[in-house]
């Protein structure tokens, strides 16, 4: 059964995408939501939304996930985390592109953000079961292991290997945007112009969401409930991503651990800010720079996304404050009283 566009609407706005639902076009194929890559996903296909192109898209995002979870045993990243102080070890097409731009900005953001950033994860588990406050010594201990530089990339040979025993790699904060451009690129290539894909919050918009009409996209509330949004940006044919202090975190002695690690000191990164938005044509570079900016804080990772065409970005820190890019001021608007823009 088709939704009605009440039910269709609120899918939307469960995913963070405001308004999309037109019910003056014929009632779209409902959009479709799995648990892959560590989250929600979900695909919105406005036209062509056929079953075998939802079917080819998830196959692709289960696909990825197969490959680069470090989560997971059987994995490319898991292979070459093994192989770590042993041996490089061969791998396909989508984990060398991934280690390629991570690599990128981690040069980019000068080590702030690091894909061997592997250990640390582990030791901290947060977001798992196993989440806890690890001791201060064991901390310092896995610092050393936190090396892009001993990330050695074969391009020829299509091999990945981490120089020294304990590296782990972990491509949390670039994989999803990897994932979300190869769904685009699949349903462009069905010749599909409008869609959303929304991975866990990483938003792509195909299209937009009719002539001269903008996708509108919640930029979600860092303070607020999942699905809380502090704004309205309006987009067409870019990418959305949000790094954030609620997105995963540890409450324990009355703190909160959140899931952005200090590559310096090992500990979860406290530097005012609570957000980092990304708005970008590629959503592996936003994904891998809205991690970056985060760790960078306020002013080094505002300065860095500044410095970069194409690049645009929201940062809000813990006061309130919503500093945006200026090329963004025209598509966001402040929508939520808890916060300001700062000039
Ligand atoms: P982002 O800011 O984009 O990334 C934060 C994540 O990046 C952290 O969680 C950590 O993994 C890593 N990170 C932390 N600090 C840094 C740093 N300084 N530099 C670089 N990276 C850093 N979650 C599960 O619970 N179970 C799963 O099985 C699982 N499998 C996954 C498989 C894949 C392929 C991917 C991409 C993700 C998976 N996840 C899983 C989710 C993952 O663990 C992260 O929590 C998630 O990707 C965080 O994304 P984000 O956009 O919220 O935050
Ligand atoms: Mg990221």
């Amino acid at each position: 059964m088709l939704p009605s566009c009440r039910t269709a609407a609120a899918a939307f706005l469960a995913a963070g995408v405001l308004s999309a639902a037109s019910c003056a076009a014929p009632a779209p194929l409902p959009p479709q939501a799995e648990f892959v890559l560590g989250t929600v996903c979900s695909v919105n296909l406005f036209e062509g939304g056929t079953p075998e192109a939802y079917r080819e898209v998830f196959a692709r995002l289960r696909g990825l996930e197969d490959l680069l979870s470090a989560n997971k045993d059987g994995t490319e990243v898991d292979a070459v985390n093994r192989a770590a102080g042993l041996g490089p070890v061969k791998v396909g097409p989508d984990a060398l592109a991934v280690a390629r731009s991570a690599m990128r900005y981690a040069g980019l953001s000068g080590g702030a953000f690091d894909p061997t950033i592997g250990p640390l994860v582990k030791l901290w588990g947060i977001g798992s079961d196993d989440a806890n406050v690890p001791p201060p010594e064991a901390v310092r201990g896995v610092l050393p292991l936190i090396a892009a530089g001993d990330l050695k990339i074969d391009e020829a040979a299509g091999t990945l290997f981490l120089a020294r025993p304990g590296m782990r790699l972990d491509f949390g904060a670039i994989a999803k945007g990897y994932a979300a451009d190869e769904a685009a690129k699949l349903i462009r290539a069905r010749g599909i112009k409008r869609a959303i894909v929304d991975l866990g919050g990483n938003v792509l918009a195909l299209g937009s969401k009719g002539f001269l009409k903008p996708w509108r996209v919640g930029v979600q509330d860092p303070a607020g409930v999942r699905g809380g949004y502090l704004g309205i940006l309006e987009i067409s044919d870019r990418t959305m991503v949000t790094s954030g202090v609620y997105e995963r975190f540890l409450e324990a002695d009355g703190k909160r651990y959140h899931h952005i690690l200090s590559t310096k000191d090992g500990y979860p990164i406290e530097n005012g800010l609570v957000s980092v938005t990304i708005v970008a044509a590629s959503s592996t570079d936003a994904d891998a720079l809205s991690t970056s900016c985060f760790a960078l804080g306020p002013e080094a990772g505002m300065a860095l996304a500044e410095s970069l065409p194409g690049i645009e970005a929201i940062f809000v820190d813990s006061s309130g404050s919503v500093r945006v890019t200026e090329g963004l001021k025209k598509d966001f608007k402040l929508t939520s009283p808890d916060y300001r823009l700062a000039p």
